[in-house]
């Protein structure tokens, strides 16, 4: 239905005026906020902040998927629920405050988790998706989902105190999260904000940027956050942007997609990671040692400009098979990524091209940071 079909009570004329008088949105906008349906994966951090704004925006149709109660310590920083509601549902809690904001709206629960088997339905009867979920399964998930159905997913992820954002959209242009990130990290690996921590106020920027990203969408006003990486740090109150490109070898949308329906975590994470290897104490040792090291970093560049281990040469997976007469086969290799796992392909590669002193750095540049040098900014 086009947004020509939705009509505006007196109320919402005046409910809205602030929108109207803009030439941006006006009344034709207005009423394409009311015909647009987003799905907020998460009712927690990102989502609070996110379903709020586009409640009070007028979103027409708010999708929420959650499974959790709210618990008392979500409230340091999920805002649509109150200490009234510790011990509801999420859902129940996220659609009496919803419906308060603006009893415009239509709310839907989907109370589930996202999974292999239900994404496709639940995001087929809506048009943006903004991944508010909290971890690697349901993120990848979000993602190539909307990357099959050709919707535009609203990425956010917070840590301690950075959070980053950007509007995964393949068939607009740019990257989808797995152009980005094609190694999901082991699962027992990961820690969520339970285990790391998150300051509370921390998600309420990032989710209402989804927020906002999700509503020029809808406009179409603007530029999106399309092929850029925004990260924010909250200690140093900077924003920084890292410009992103599609991957033509992405297994969800390059040229020659491997994966074409939704699969489940555990599928693809069981990646080949039995190579020869060393620790990050073992690697911080050697170096401290003035050991002859060559370290060698096969992330994208993006990355490498985020965060670098120091002497670190950079070269990345995909042009690693034409470099490497730029290594030398005498010398000890020590190769990582991000958490391990693009590294250890690139052992594997460098061993069968006759290399023999190659080890992988187990869980990279993450675990770098975690247990040998917290000042490498995570992300
Ligand atoms: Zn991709």
């Amino acid at each position: 239905m086009g947004a020509g079909a939705f009509t505006m009570t007196n109320d919402e004329r005046v409910r809205y005026s602030r929108h109207l008088i803009m030439p941006e949105v006006g009344d034709e906008g207005q009423r394409r906020l009311k015909a647009a349906r987003v799905l907020c994966i998460g009712a927690g951090g990102l989502g609070s902040p996110a379903a709020l704004y586009l409640a009070a925006a007028g979103i027409g149709k708010i999708g929420i998927v959650d499974l959790d109660d709210v618990d008392l310590s979500n409230l340091q920083r999920q805002i649509l629920h109150g200490t009234k509601d510790v011990g509801r549902k999420k859902l129940d809690s996220a659609r009496d405050r919803l419906r308060d904001i603006n009893p415009n709206i239509d709310v839907a629960p989907h109370e589930c988790r996202l999974s292999a088997a239900n994404a496709g339905d639940i995001i087929a009867d809506y048009e943006i998706v903004i991944d508010g979920s909290d971890n690697f399964p349901t993120r990848y998930l979000s993602n190539d989902v909307c990357v099959f159905a050709r919707k535009p997913n609203i990425y956010g992820a917070v840590f301690r105190f950075d959070g980053q954002s950007a509007v995964f959209a393949p068939h607009l242009g740019g990257p989808c999260y797995r152009c980005l990130f094609p190694d999901p990290p082991p699962p027992e690996s990961v820690p969520n904000c339970a285990q790391a921590g998150v300051l509370g106020v921390l998600p309420g920027i990032i989710g209402m940027i989804q927020a906002i990203e999700a509503i020029k969408l809808i406009l179409g006003k603007g530029e999106p956050l399309i092929g850029r990486l925004l990260h924010f740090d909250a200690l140093k109150m900077k924003f920084r942007e890292f410009n992103v490109r599609r991957d033509p070898q992405c297994p969800v949308c390059g040229d020659q997609p491997t994966i074409t329906a939704p699969i489940d975590y555990e599928q693809f994470c069981r990646v080949a990671t039995d190579v020869p290897a060393i620790s990050v104490q073992e690697l911080k040792r050697k170096l401290d040692a003035r050991e002859s090291i060559e370290l060698i970093d096969v992330r994208e560049p993006f990355e490498n400009e985020i965060a670098r281990i120091d002497n670190a040469r950079l070269i990345p997976l995909g042009e690693l098979p034409g470099r490497l007469n730029e290594l030398d086969h005498e010398s000890c290799l020590v190769v990582h990524c991000h958490t391990g796992m693009r590294s250890a392909q690139a052992v594997q590669l460098l061993r069968g091209s006759g290399f023999r002193n190659v080890f992988n750095l187990e869980g990279g540049i993450d675990r770098w940071s975690d247990e040998i040098d917290p000042t490498v900014q995570k992300y």
